[in-house]
């Protein structure tokens, strides 16, 4: 079944107005697994919103119009859809009456041009509008079914939910079960994730890719008879994925990258501490997101300076002034320090260079260096060459530091 919304006004048009609704019906729509096929834009003209009601009822199941149903002239859904339709306007009194009521709730006379808020297709039954005055209304014409709803988001958005949604989800329940599956990975970029998954057969699993920086999510949708079967689908798919993905992929149920680390934490009872420099906090602040992370949250320093370094960490003056704040050495070191002040099992340090400014020709803007120390296990270092914009080397840098404890506790047994 294919969806088509068609988002109207000259406002669209002129690139002044931006298009929210058709962003959030569309990921309504795609959440409950129905499909849109199709997005038109249309300016406020009378041939062009029918031409446009022509091509959308010959390839769609569905069309949903958002804009033209206010007062003014410029307001010209209904006069296109009953010429569309061949369908006389007609005056509907109990739509007045009720745009007439809620004005005067609200202190303001109702005037002439209310009236043509009152006028539907005589072939079409009319949707309620609980918030404003513009009423939508729906017909269906050759096996296609057309909702007209208002452009105002806080007006469009009650009546999509409560009028329009419960009738595709049904008339999609008739024939099959549709649905669709978030998957998340971190440390492979977009292109390397499609080459792994490139060679594989998923059975009747459309899979697409979307960059959420700094991950890579997968959606894979698919249909079938009936909700066990398309579990079924998902399950085999997503075991084939997990295979050419591995410790890549965290998670096939929305949860965070934090979510999904602090899920670990906890089974296996490891505490953790951090240092943080260029993350500035970021990575304590997504470490405590998670509701109960005391139970493995210790400690978060920011020692941004080379003082705060060496005053609270302990970091050695030495080792500053030959390797720089932004080094192996000095990130252990931070590990080290806030995991022995804390008793933590883990202990994290970040440097780096997050620009836009600082970068050298030996450590250019984007250089972050990543410590890790274990209790037992000791301790280590990576150095990583990040590129982006000062909050995104941020982001990507606090997500790095989340990885390597998540892969951590993967491989701890
Ligand atoms: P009104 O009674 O206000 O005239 P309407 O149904 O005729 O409602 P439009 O005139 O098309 O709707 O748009 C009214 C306002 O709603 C626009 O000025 C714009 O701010 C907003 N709007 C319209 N279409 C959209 C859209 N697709 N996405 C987001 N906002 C929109
Ligand atoms: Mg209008």
């Amino acid at each position: 079944m294919s969806i088509e919304i068609i988002s109207t006004g000259n406002e669209i048009m002129a690139g002044l107005t931006l298009d929210t609704n058709f962003n959030w019906a569309a990921s309504l729509l795609t959440s409950k697994g129905i499909t849109v096929g199709y997005h038109t834009s249309v300016s406020d003209n009378k041939d062009h919103l029918i031409s446009s009601f022509k091509i959308a009822s010959k390839r769609a199941k569905a069309v949903i119009v958002t804009g033209g149903l206010g007062p003014t002239e410029d307001d010209l859904s209904s006069i296109s859809a009953s010429e569309f339709l061949s369908s006389e306007l007609v005056f509907n009194q109990q739509v007045h009456n009720s745009i007439c009521e809620k004005l005067k709730s609200r202190g303001r006379e109702p005037n002439e041009n209310h009236k043509k808020q009152a006028m539907f297709p005589e072939a079409a039954e009319t949707i309620e509008n609980k918030v404003g005055t513009a009423w939508g209304f729906k017909f269906e014409v050759d096996g296609t079914w057309f909702y007209f709803l208002p452009g105002v988001p806080r007006e469009f958005k009650p009546m999509f939910t409560e009028m329009v949604l419960p009738e595709l989800e049904s008339a999609l329940d008739k024939n099959e079960a549709t649905s669709s599956k978030m998957l998340k990975t971190f440390g492979l970029g977009e292109s390397e994730v499609a080459r792994r998954l490139s060679g594989l057969k998923l059975d009747g699993v459309d899979l697409g890719y979307r960059l959420k920086f700094p991950e890579v999510h997968l959606r894979l949708v698919t249909s079938g008879n009936s909700e066990p079967e398309v579990e079924k689908k998902f399950h085999s798919s997503i075991d084939l994925i997990s295979g050419e993905l591995g410790e890549y992929l965290f998670s096939t149920d929305e949860k965070t990258l934090e979510e999904a680390t602090a899920e670990l934490l906890l089974k296996k009872k490891i505490t953790i501490a951090t240092a943080e420099s260029c993350t500035g906090g970021l990575l304590a602040s997504r470490l405590t997101d998670i509701p109960g992370s005391s139970a493995y949250f210790l400690r978060g320093v920011i020692t941004y300076s080379n003082e705060a370094k060496v005053e609270m960490l302990r970091v050695s003056e030495k080792d500053l002034g030959k390797y720089g704040a932004v080094s192996s050495q000095v990130v252990e070191q931070m590990a080290e320090e806030v995991r022995k002040l804390s008793g933590s099992d883990i202990g994290i340090g970040i440097s780096g260079i997050a620009g836009p400014g600082g970068g050298t020709p030996a450590k250019p803007v984007g250089t972050v260096y990543i410590g890790f120390s274990h209790k037992d296990k000791g301790v280590f270092s990576k150095k990583y060459n990040f590129q982006g914009l000062r909050f995104e080397i941020k982001t990507i840098s606090s997500s790095a530091a989340i990885d390597l404890v998540r892969k951590f506790c993967l491989n701890d047994v």
